[in-house]
């Protein structure tokens, strides 16, 4: 992997920075980034198959590194999540993804804005208060605002985990289930959890395309999803075959590069424009 000139480190797989001084080094570079205003959010729209229209985003974090240039997630997220760190880089991106929901409102676009979770994020007991005084402090309705939370997120703590879910909802924040159908456990959490969407995972959708089991697991996805009065959008549509199918299937909600690539702020607008939907 690439070194990074001049420090002498190695920015590289996250899976590799297992020693403590390569993880504490990586850190403290992280620290930097927030505090030096490195991370920027693109945004991928979410398309209703219902209105054919686009009806919200999700927020992707990315970091603008002065010498690597842009950094994917996978880069950097898993080892924020193995620190506190992750606390005040989450509610950076949820302060912005407000910020940014909030104008598109007054431009007139009613989106709804959704922000990742981590597992850890969830052992925060003051995580609702803290949205909900971003959320009055923007003066954003909760309900514009979904949190999306990975099934594996509520091991660690299901109790503790499932009182901040609860509290959040308390609130009017809006719950889905990301990357449904990896994780396990999935249907005991739908029962006792305030969720008001899955996302099915892109593997299966990317499959659907290609066989008749991916797309059977679709449309019991779908099938379950709306008996318990829960809405679902499928994530990873990459061709109009795949969109087709999803709604002859009833599905919701869409989002993929299909419809649009994770897009920086400053090209939403110009591509809400011209974009088909
Ligand atoms: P995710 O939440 O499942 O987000 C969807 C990922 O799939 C994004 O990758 C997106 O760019 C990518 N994607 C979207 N459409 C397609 C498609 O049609 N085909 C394919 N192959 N991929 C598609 P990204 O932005 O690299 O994010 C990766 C993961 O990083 C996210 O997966 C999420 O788990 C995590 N992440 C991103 N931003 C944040 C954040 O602010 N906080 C936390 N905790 N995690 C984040
Ligand atoms: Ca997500
Ligand atoms: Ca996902
Ligand atoms: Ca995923």
């Amino acid at each position: 992997q690439a070194k990074l000139e001049g420090s002498g480190y190695k920015l590289h797989d996250p899976a590799l920075a297992d020693t403590e001084p390569q993880r504490l080094l990586m850190l403290s570079y992280l620290r930097k980034a927030l505090a030096d205003d490195e991370f920027i959010l693109h945004y991928q729209p979410k398309l209703s198959l219902t209105t054919n229209r686009i009806m919200g985003f999700e927020a992707l974090l990315r970091w603008q590194n002065p010498v690597r240039g842009l950094l994917l997630p996978s880069e950097f997220i898993p080892t924020m999540e193995l620190s506190d760190l992750i606390h005040p880089v989450t509610i950076w991106v949820i302060e912005n993804a407000v910020k940014q929901c909030k104008i598109w409102q007054q431009a007139g676009y009613s989106f709804i804005i959704a922000a990742n979770i981590s597992a850890r994020n969830l052992l925060d007991q003051q995580l609702p208060e803290k949205i909900g005084a971003i959320l009055a402090r923007n003066d954003l309705d909760a309900g514009f605002l979904e949190l999306e939370i990975t099934e594996s997120s509520l091991i660690a703590d299901p109790d503790r985990s499932f009182d901040v879910l609860r509290r959040l909802h308390e609130i009017g924040v809006q719950l889905s289930i990301d990357d449904f159908g990896t994780g396990y456990s999935s249907l005991a959490y739908l029962q006792k959890l305030p969720v008001d969407s899955l996302k099915i995972d892109r593997s299966f959708v990317m499959d659907s395309g290609q066989g008749r089991e991916g797309r059977s697991i679709v449309g019991s996805i779908i099938g379950l999803a709306h008996n318990l009065r829960v809405s679902v959008t499928a994530e990873g549509v990459e061709d109009e075959a795949s969109l087709q199918l999803l709604r002859d299937l009833g599905c919701d909600h869409a989002q993929g590069y299909y419809i649009s690539r994770p897009l920086p702020v400053e090209n939403v607008c110009a591509w809400l424009e011209d974009a088909a939907w």
